[in-house]
């Protein structure tokens, strides 16, 4: 990633992290990752598209290229958001722990990571691999997304590890039900996706036919 070899800031630094399929990205991510750098001041948004998602291998999924060049066009405009290539680049399903791991490991400043996800996702965060490593090593910035309570979550992180309760923060953000889905669905069915996402994100999809039939 271009932004690893140029950023240079003396004192702390506080990396948001978000990771998802991104296929495609759109605004429900970006007003989640525009809130998340402003409530907990963080300096940089690296969005991390999944190559090979561990959870959704049994799916179709655009190629990692076609989704790694429509978040770098999403994020293009914001100079505090990046993309990153780490994911997609490895051939095996990666990890949220060995992507944290990676970040957290710079050094000169070295960061405080911070993890940017949906509370759908935060729920399963259990069955993620090495969960306690990840929780000491980052914080979580648990989104609240419509239609996900967290209160079967805090009851889970209650019993299970209670003294991660600090690790783990909520986000309300203004209810945006958009997801992924419903844009593939609506392109599918010949539907208009304008302000769903952003234009350029919006022209590349046309220009590449992607989610002209549905999964
Ligand atoms: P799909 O419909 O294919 O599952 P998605 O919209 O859920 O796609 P992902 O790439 O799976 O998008 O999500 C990446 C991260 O963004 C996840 O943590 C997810 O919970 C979060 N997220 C997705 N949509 C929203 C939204 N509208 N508001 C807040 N967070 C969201
Ligand atoms: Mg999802």
């Amino acid at each position: 990633m271009f932004f690893e070899t140029t950023r240079n800031k003396a004192g702390n630094l506080k990396l948001g992290l978000m990771g998802g399929t991104f296929d495609p990205i759109h605004v429900g991510h970006l007003v989640t990752a525009e809130e998340a750098r402003q409530q907990f001041d963080l300096d940089y948004v690296i969005f991390v598209p999944a190559g090979v998602p561990p959870h959704k291998d049994n799916e179709m999924i655009s190629l990692p290229e076609h989704r790694f060049l429509m978040t770098s066009l999403a994020v293009m405009s914001n100079p505090s958001f990046f993309v990153s290539r780490i994911e997609i680049e490895q051939k095996e399903p990666t990890f949220t722990i060995d992507t944290v791991r990676h970040f957290g490991s710079w050094k000169n400043p070295e960061p405080e990571v911070f993890f940017i996800t949906g509370a759908d996702a935060i729920l399963e965060i259990f069955s993620w691999k090495d969960y306690e490593e990840l929780l000491k090593l980052s914080t979580f910035i648990a989104v609240s997304r419509p239609g996900y309570s967290l209160d079967r979550f805090h009851e889970t992180l209650d019993r299970t590890c209670p003294d991660m309760q600090q690790k783990v923060h909520l986000l309300e953000i203004p209810a945006l039900a958009v997801s992924s889905t419903f844009i593939r669905e609506r392109v599918a069915l010949g539907k208009t996706i304008k302000y769903l996402t952003p234009e350029p994100v919006e022209q590349y999809i046309k220009k590449h036919g992607l989610y002209r039939v549905t999964r």
